[in-house]
């Protein structure tokens, strides 16, 4: 069900803590970690505790916590120092768009420039 915790879901598990991971920002409702493949030298995922597939999953059912997911983005810029520049936000969306983890997730990535479009 989406919202419950899956037990076949890397979030989830690195939520419950059954998966270790570089944990930067907990709040009641989001976990912030660092990538472990990183692509920038601030390379954070910032998830919502609940389970949902994709962003605008959880957007539809939780406009709170969605609001807090992006709070905490900020926040993990702020505390990189990485905010002065600029940082991306992004959440890839499908698979077409990159999506691997189906569990949603916000990138934070900063320490370098970045090209527009995006690739
Ligand atoms: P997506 O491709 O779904 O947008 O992003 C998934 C991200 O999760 C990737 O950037 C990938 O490097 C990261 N990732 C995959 N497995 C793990 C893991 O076990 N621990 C951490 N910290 N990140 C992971
Ligand atoms: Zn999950």
């Amino acid at each position: 069900m989406a919202g419950e915790r899956q037990d076949d879901c890397l979030f989830c598990k690195i939520v419950a803590g059954e998966v270790p991971a570089d944990v930067v920002r907990e709040t009641g409702t989001t976990l912030a970690f660092r990538d472990i493949n990183p692509q920038a030298p601030t390379h954070v995922l910032v998830v919502p505790k609940v389970h949902y597939r994709d962003a605008p999953s959880l957007a539809a059912a939780d406009p709170q916590v969605t609001a807090d997911v992006l709070r905490e983005a900020g926040e993990v810029a702020a505390e990189d120092k990485v905010d002065g520049t600029g940082y991306r936000i992004v959440f890839n969306t499908g698979s077409g768009a990159g999506q691997t983890v189906w569990h949603a997730h916000a990138h934070v990535l900063g320490g370098r420039g970045f090209n527009w479009p995006p690739g």
